[in-house]
């Protein structure tokens, strides 16, 4: 069995679910994991806002925009009469709820009511028109199956019991379609894997599932070597092993979300990237195995502070960064980059929620310097650290200010802190020196 997963754009347009469908009809079964159309997450992101800032009217005309916009979907989509009143009510519905929810107090969990909507949307939209088209296709709702622990993390265990009993208990198709992105959390109440967490959904399943493959389809024919929004002369590469395409992920390829090839890499499974608007250009294929070697590709990743401790103290004394890191630990924040000096060391965050706590305890035991707008930029491959071609990397750091370099922390990256306003000019340059082999 394999699980296909189709991205907003994938399911944003009727000609694109057309090709979706033209890709899931082969006869083979599988689960498919959709996401949001393109575009509703981020309204109902922006509706959620309006609610959070008082702005109940901003909410209200955004509501009555995006609902537009799913009854023309409706419109173009669904013609059997008695499938296009079941999606007609079940939109309104979910339209009228959005109305009743505008004037309660904001909370994380009406964030989590109001975001979760988009998928909901669009998997019963595509369930009926796949059912339009005489597919043999179920609908299984996340929510009965999917799950996050205390910690956030997928709750293995409580998923595959589940999703093995809806299966069991469902009629049997040749096609399960399922939500990305939403989930319980360990209270049982409405909750999601973060924005892009769709690609994650699909991996979860995979591994629990035990699937031949994971196959994340959509906009861009796979991992491309650099971030295609702001560097030309990209291309896809065809390999990456699961700790490069890890790494890519957790520092910034948008392609997948952060977490995606947790679950794939510890089950073994296979990640195939894959565009559905091209479905026969090869993609990227995830795996154990290594090809290749040298860097391969780069990622930046934004919004990231940086902090200098600094303490005359921390001359031959063992046991400061015990201290230091156990205040990090306190305040469950993860430390992406560490550099250190003899009388100082530099770290760097991503989650800045508790940082005046953080610097309050430092501060009892060193100075603290704080940068904020910082941009971790990722070279990732296979043994970079030990590659010959690595040694351009340094002809492209002359140009560009550097904060703090981390090298040799695993064979597979090399990461630069850079002020966030030098990023695309440093993905250019190193682009240039690195992937296009100019020399200076
Ligand atoms: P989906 O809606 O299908 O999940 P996303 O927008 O989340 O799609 O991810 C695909 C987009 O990721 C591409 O259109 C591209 O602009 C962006 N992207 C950023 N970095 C990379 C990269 N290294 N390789 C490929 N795409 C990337
Ligand atoms: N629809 C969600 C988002 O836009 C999840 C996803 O697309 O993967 O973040
Ligand atoms: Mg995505």
């Amino acid at each position: 069995m394999k699980v296909l997963k189709f991205g907003g754009t994938s399911v944003g347009s009727i000609k694109n679910m057309k090709l979706v469908k033209e890709i899931i009809t082969d006869n083979e079964k599988k689960i498919v994991v959709l996401s949001a159309m393109s575009g509703t997450t981020n309204s109902l992101v922006e509706i959620a806002e309006f609610i959070r800032k008082g702005e109940q009217n901003k909410a209200i005309d955004c509501i009555a925009e995006l609902h537009k916009k799913y009854q023309i979907v409706l419109n173009d989509l669904i013609e059997v009469s008695n499938l296009k009143q079941d999606v007609e009510d079940y939109i309104n519905s979910v339209f009228e709820f959005l109305n009743s929810l505008i004037l309660d107090s904001y909370s994380e969990l009406l964030y989590n009511k109001i975001v979760a909507q988009g998928e909901l949307l669009s998997t019963f939209i595509f369930t009926k028109y796949l059912i339009q088209e005489k597919i043999n296709v179920q609908l299984l709702p996340a929510l009965d199956f999917m799950r996050i622990d205390k910690a956030n993390e997928p709750d293995e265990f409580y998923i595959k019991q589940n999703l093995q009993r809806i299966i069991n208990e469902s009629f049997p198709a040749d096609i399960y379609i399922t939500q990305g992105f939403i989930c319980l959390d360990a209270m049982g109440k409405i909750a999601n894997l973060q924005r892009g967490g769709s690609d994650y959904t699909a991996t979860i399943i995979g591994a629990v599932m035990n699937a031949d493959e994971v196959e994340i389809w959509t906009d861009i024919d796979g991992m491309h070597n650099n971030d295609p929004r702001f560097v030309e002369n990209t291309h896809a590469i065809s390999n990456l092993s699961f700790d490069e395409a890890a790494e890519l992920a957790y520092f910034g390829a948008k392609i997948l979300h952060p977490q995606t090839v947790m679950p794939a890499r510890e089950a073994n499974i296979p990640v195939r990237l894959k565009n559905t608007m091209e479905p026969t250009s090869y993609g990227t294929l995830i795996s154990s195995k290594y090809k290749g070697e040298g860097i391969k590709a780069i990622a930046a990743k934004d919004n990231i502070t940086a902090i200098k401790i600094k303490s005359a103290r921390m001359l031959l004394a063992h046991g400061f960064l015990k201290k230091v890191f156990e205040i990090f630990e306190k305040y469950e924040t993860s430390i992406d980059m560490i550099t250190t000096s003899e009388i100082a060391v530099s770290l760097t965050i991503d989650n800045d929620k508790n940082l005046i706590s953080i610097i309050e305890e430092l501060e009892k035991f060193s100075s603290v310097e704080i940068d904020k707008q910082q941009s971790i930029i990722c070279l990732v491959g296979h043994d970079v650290v030990l590659h010959p071609e690595t040694h351009r990397l340094f002809e492209v750091l002359k140009d560009i200010s550097v904060r703090m370099i981390s090298y040799g922390g695993s064979n597979n990256n090399i990461s630069l802190l850079v002020n966030t306003n030098d990023k695309i000019t440093a993905l250019k340059k190193l682009n240039t020196y690195i992937f296009e082999a100019v020399t200076v």
